[in-house]
């Protein structure tokens, strides 16, 4: 027989975070490897999304979703973005913003064309950039403040490059892009005619200045994908509801090919999240940022203190620590000890890099309950110990 796989399923991997979760559920440990934040979901979400089944809407919607959704996200984008758009034609609601961005890639990209990424990277970005058999060129972000220049956008590019990514704020690094990195990043793509795909699932997650929509900077707007969702503001990552916001002459493209994969985001979920957008008021993403923000300082100095020194994120969920003090070559092998040593699980610097990049950082996340977090902070405070006997142990060998 020679039936294969396609070319596409050899290029991607199993993601790097369901291993180490697997890992640790084998030693029954504290998982700081997935970022699933199990904190309620707010009260009008759910009770708008049981009347909305309860209430017969069960059918499949339009491919852009049900109005009163697409209503309250162009609502929402006006306030809290700064971006004016037409709910009629200009916002879809997809399946997660995992989703969006597929159908995106789906409806704007060509195989060979490439796609500028910065690194660190989300794992599911390169996969889906891979999926479509589009080219990943990588611009890598310099530690501990995650920073490059405009030189290095301009290294990066060539005549078949096509779109840019950013995620801000990011996962891994917590970057916040600041506005004149995105001023660089829009007069970059305007010289060189880009689209710009702009991940914001974590905008309301902002502890360090302020989150900005590359798509109000001037001349931004048409080619600009903004892709984002409520997965992590009103913790329903299983609802898989999401959108994009753009102009009119991409968004039916996109329509079409989220219809082709996914029909439609969930319809009784869509109008859930549409109650949550229209009645929660402004405290409640105020008290987000502030409840993080315990989370994150609590996470970072316990790893100041036993030696996995932080890169301080300043917004998202997720700490790079510098593992330079574990035992392993790779990031892999050093999460593995951590993860031996203290039963926490984290995941290895290298899924966020291309070709041997990361290797001395791991990552961890902190969208964990209070409980959970506590337990961690207590088994990370015993790693010097546990190396120290490990030391000793291995000079008395
Ligand atoms: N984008 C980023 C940067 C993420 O970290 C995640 C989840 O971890 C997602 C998107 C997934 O979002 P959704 O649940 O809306 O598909």
């Amino acid at each position: 027989m020679s039936l294969s796989l396609s070319r596409r399923a050899a290029l991607t991997v199993q993601s790097e975070i369901r291993v180490m979760s697997l890992e640790c559920e084998n030693v029954k440990g504290i998982n700081l490897a997935q970022g699933v934040c199990d904190t309620e979901v707010p009260e009008p979400v759910r009770t708008a999304a049981k009347r909305a089944i309860d209430g017969g809407i069960n059918s499949y919607t339009r491919a852009e979703g049900l109005a009163p959704i697409r209503e309250a996200i162009a609502d929402k984008m006006k306030r809290f973005n700064g971006i004016e758009c037409d709910p009629n034609t200009e916002v879809i609601a997809h399946s997660g913003s995992t989703g969006a961005f597929y159908a995106s890639c789906l409806a704007l990209l060509n195989p060979g064309d490439e796609v500028i990424l910065f690194e660190p990277f989300y794992g599911y970005h390169l996969n889906t950039l891979i999926a479509v058999e589009a080219v990943p060129a990588f611009v890598t972000l310099r530690a501990p403040d995650w920073k490059f220049t405009p030189e290095d956008l301009e290294r990066a590019v060539t005549p078949r490059t096509r779109a840019i990514m950013i995620n801000t704020p990011g996962n891994p690094s917590g970057k916040v892009f600041t506005r004149e990195e995105l001023e660089w990043i829009a007069a970059f793509a305007i010289k060189h005619d880009l689209f710009v795909f702009t991940d914001e699932i974590y905008e309301y997650f902002i502890y360090e200045g302020r989150h900005i929509s590359p798509a109000t900077l001037p001349g931004m707007w048409e080619r600009t994908i903004t892709i984002s969702g409520y997965s992590k503001t009103f913790s329903i990552t299983g609802w898989r509801v999401g959108y994009t916001v753009c102009h009119r002459k991409w968004a039916q493209a996109m329509a079409y090919f989220h219809d082709l994969v996914y029909v439609c985001a969930p319809a009784p979920l869509q109008i859930g999240v549409a109650e949550g957008i229209r009645q929660l008021p402004e405290s409640f993403y105020q008290e987000i940022s502030r409840e993080y923000v315990q989370k994150r300082d609590q996470l970072c100095s316990v790893l100041k203190e036993v030696g996995l020194t932080p890169s301080v994120p300043k917004g998202a969920y997720y700490v790079l620590a510098d593992a330079g003090i574990l035992g392993g070559k790779t990031s892999k092998e050093k999460s593995m000890t951590l993860l031996r040593e203290t039963g926490v699980a984290s995941v290895a610097g290298s899924a966020f890099y291309h070709g041997g990049g990361g290797e001395n950082l791991i990552r961890f996340c902190f969208a964990k309950t209070e409980t959970e977090l506590d337990e961690a902070c207590k088994r990370l405070r015993a790693l010097p110990n546990r190396l120290g006997k490990q030391t000793t142990a291995s000079h008395s060998r």
